[in-house]
Parts: C-alpha cells; sequence; structure tokens
C-alpha cells in the first residue's frame, strides 16, 4: 500500500505548491522535536516530512500521482527519512525558521550529495527483475585519515582568527551609533577549526573519489525512468559526513518485437490472406516462452488478440499485464497464372468478382460507425 502523503499533510490530491508548503509549516511547528519532546509527535514529524519531501519534489509527486511510493523500491525499501533533498532535520529548521537552529561554529562535517547513475536494462530485466553490478565513481570516506582531514598523528586545532567561536565581529560607527555585526570566520569558513597538516590523501577534506561496483536489485516491473534508491550509497559529504543517497535510473532498451506500454506489450504478427480466412494456430515467442496462439477462421486485419498475464508484473500491486497480438493480414502479390485462376474462381463462387460500389461504401460507413463505437 503506498502513503497517502496528501492525507499525511491534511491536504487532497491536486493540492497546489503553496498549500503544500504552508500544510507542511503549520504541522513542522507544532512537532518539530526541538518544541515538541513528545516521541509520538517526532515519529509524526518525519511522517510529515517525508510527505512534504514526496510532494516538492517533482519526480517524487508524479509517482505519488500514478499511485506509487518514491520512497518504496525494491533495494531502497524501508529506507529511513533522511533521503534525497534534505541533509537533516538542521536543514529543514534553516529552511523554515531562518537558520535559527544553527548557532555557534557549524560543524567541519556535513552531509553528502544523493548521486544519480542511469543502468541500461533489457525489456525482459525489467519485466522479470535482475540484479546487476554497476560501477559508480563517488565520493567516499578517506581511509587515511577516517574523515578526519589530518595528516596520521596530527590533530584539528581551534582558529586562532575567530578563537573557535566560527564567527568573527567587525563595529561600524554609523549616525545611530555603533553597530557591531558578525559574520562567519574566513579563516575556518565558520567551523572554529583548522587543520595544521592537512591528510595528504584527501588534502583535509576528508573524502577522496574513487571508483566501486555496487550490485543492484532491479524489481520485477521497473518502467523506463524509474529510480531505485540505495540509501547511503551516494557522495559522502565534506569532512567525511555521512553519504547521501544514490538513485539508480531505469533507461530501457527498446525491443526488437514487443513495445511496451506500462504493464501490457504489444507485438505485431503477420498472417498469409488464406490463414486468417481458415484459421491457424501460430507459435508466438512470448518474454515467457513459445506458446500457441490461435487465429479463429475469419480473422481480420487489425484485429487484436490478448494473451493475458504475459506483460510486465505490476510494481505494486498482484498481477500481470496482458500481451496484445496486432494481427496484419497481408494479401498476396506476384500471383502466379494457376493461384490467379483459382481466387477469380473463388472471387466467382462468392459473388464478388464485380463488387458493388455502393455496397462497399456503405460497408465502410458501417466499419467507420463501428469504430467509432469502439473508440478506435
Ligand atoms: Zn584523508
Ligand atoms: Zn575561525
Amino acid at each position: 500500500m503506498a502513503t497517502d502523503y496528501y492525507g499525511v499533510l491534511g491536504l487532497a490530491q491536486g493540492a497546489t505548491d503553496q498549500d503544500i508548503k504552508r500544510a507542511y509549516r503549520r504541522l513542522a511547528r507544532d512537532l518539530h522535536p526541538d518544541v515538541n519532546p513528545d516521541p509520538e509527535a517526532k515519529d509524526r514529524f518525519q511522517e510529515v516530512s517525508r510527505a512534504y519531501e514526496a510532494l516538492t519534489d517533482p519526480e517524487k509527486r508524479r509517482i505519488v500521482d500514478l499511485g506509487g511510493d518514491p520512497f518504496d523500491s525494491g533495494a531502497g525499501a524501508g529506507a529511513g527519512f533522511g533521503g534525497a533533498g534534505f541533509g537533516g532535520l538542521g536543514d529543514i529548521m534553516d529552511a523554515f525558521f531562518g537558520g535559527a537552529a544553527a548557532r555557534g561554529p557549524r560543524s567541519r562535517t556535513r552531509a553528502g550529495r544523493d548521486a544519480l547513475i542511469p543502468v541500461e536494462l533489457e525489456l525482459d530485466e525489467t519485466v522479470f527483475g535482475v540484479t546487476k553490478e554497476i560501477t559508480v565513481d563517488t565520493a567516499v570516506l578517506c581511509e587515511t585519515c577516517a574523515g578526519a582531514g589530518t595528516a596520521p598523528g596530527t590533530h584539528v586545532a581551534t582558529c586562532g582568527t575567530c578563537s573557535g567561536r566560527g564567527e568573527v565581529q567587525s563595529v561600524q560607527r554609523g549616525f545611530l551609533g555603533q553597530v557591531v555585526s558578525s559574520r562567519p570566520c574566513p579563516t575556518c569558513s565558520g567551523t572554529g577549526q583548522v587543520i595544521p597538516e592537512p591528510c595528504p590523501k584527501c588534502a583535509g577534506d576528508g573524502r577522496v573519489r574513487a571508483r566501486r561496483s555496487i550490485s543492484v536489485k532491479v524489481p520485477a516491473g521497473v518502467e523506463d525512468g524509474m529510480r531505485i534508491r540505495l540509501t547511503g550509497q551516494g557522495e559522502v559529504g565534506p569532512g567525511g559526513g555521512p553519504a547521501g543517497d544514490l538513485y539508480v535510473e531505469v533507461h530501457e532498451r527498446p525491443h526488437d518485437v514487443f513495445t511496451r506500454d506500462g504493464v501490457d506489450l504489444h507485438c505485431r504478427v503477420t498472417l498469409p490472406m488464406t490463414s486468417a480466412a481458415l484459421g491457424t494456430t501460430l507459435n508466438l515467442k512470448t518474454l515467457d516462452g513459445e506458446e500457441e496462439l490461435d487465429i479463429r477462421p475469419g480473422t481480420q486485419s487489425g484485429s487484436v488478440l490478448t494473451l493475458r498475464a504475459h506483460g510486465a508484473p505490476r510494481l505494486r500491486a498482484t498481477g500481470r499485464g496482458n500481451l496484445l497480438v496486432h494481427v496484419e493480414v497481408q494479401t498476396p502479390t506476384r500471383l502466379d497464372g494457376e493461384q490467379e485462376k483459382l481466387l477469380r474462381e473463388l472471387a466467382a463462387l462468392r459473388g464478388e468478382d464485380r463488387p458493388d460500389a455502393n455496397r462497399e461504401a456503405q460497408g465502410g460507413l458501417f466499419s467507420r460507425v463501428r469504430d467509432v463505437f469502439n473508440g478506435r
């Protein structure tokens, strides 16, 4: 069951960005752990923050509006709050309360960014699911200094410019007397700390870029453009801060035979005129293997046969879509003498040797009317 993210914020689907922002702001003021010590309020705050994140990120909201859950993917299922977009509660406080939550020197350690990597998949892989090895190139924790940024055997030191306060004050004289203003310390970027001897491997950043291979479990039924979240597999932050998430974006390669429309697959078969008239059995290679397809006598060009449950699985429900087989009847060309004679005899037998233009026209009209009623 997908979470009702609109409901969590007390809104209905179709709410404007303004509504969402307002509803979130109102709830966050009551529920934020800094103002409400109740543990239940904390859980509720995380729920509300998640809903806010889901509805303010256009890609996530699209998934919500389609009845899905942007945080629920095979690999990232059950992942907690703290995903894309927010570095944590502090960031949310900064966004809504003008940074009032941040006091004193800021941490040298900051949360890392999310990373996005595309993965090319074949149709049978998106339909049935697959485990893929992918190579990612992200910032990882520096092993030499374990993220501290200091050379082995050395330590961070208190910044001499700001004495560790992280900000410097300046005094200006004006009409109204002295104005004292403070700004982040330029020497330590507001952290209150300096690294006298940076780690030779990461130059003090606490992280290095590295290429690594990870295995991604792609759930059955994913579609082109969907993203699988791998919690904590993104970029490690400055100062060895906690890693962001890694999003693996599914790119489905076009298939030679099948085209996909959501959970349904479509393909086309061509039939000789005689088989369409007399009926036959075709062997059709589906993604599930070879299937016998019964062509009833008198099958028309353009008719569609349905192989139930031979499409893609529904990602957040049970069952599978269908395989729709579009039949195209081929009119024979390059008839030899005997074939032409036979066809002429057949035409004469059926009274079709001199088609009545008016009747044909009427037939055409009727079939158009029928098409309209069938919504074609
Ligand atoms: Zn290092
Ligand atoms: Zn400083």
